[in-house]
């Protein structure tokens, strides 16, 4: 797969697995099994010192770089030129 086949779903399952954005996630598993996690430990971020595969390979913060640079990228989109 390349990167222009990439969707916006493939990039969010590169998150870290208790990321609540990444499709592929735990989150099923975290509502059942991890209750109890700290507060802040599971949201949309990754898990604080996580060693999940996607954190562990840098797949999480070369997802969330790209992420940000596709909503960037979105917003320079949709502006208008000036017009004098
Ligand atoms: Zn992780």
């Amino acid at each position: 797969m390349t990167i222009e086949d990439m969707k916006t779903e493939d990039f969010y399952s590169n998150l870290c697995y208790y990321d609540l954005r990444n499709p592929r996630g735990l989150k099923e598993i975290i509502d059942i099994y991890l209750p109890d996690e700290e507060d802040g430990d599971i949201g949309e971020h990754a898990k604080k010192d996580c060693s999940c595969d996607n954190c562990f390979y840098g797949r999480t913060k070369l997802a969330e770089h790209i992420i940000d640079l596709r909503e960037i990228l979105k917003y320079i989109i949709h502006l208008k030129p000036i017009t004098n």
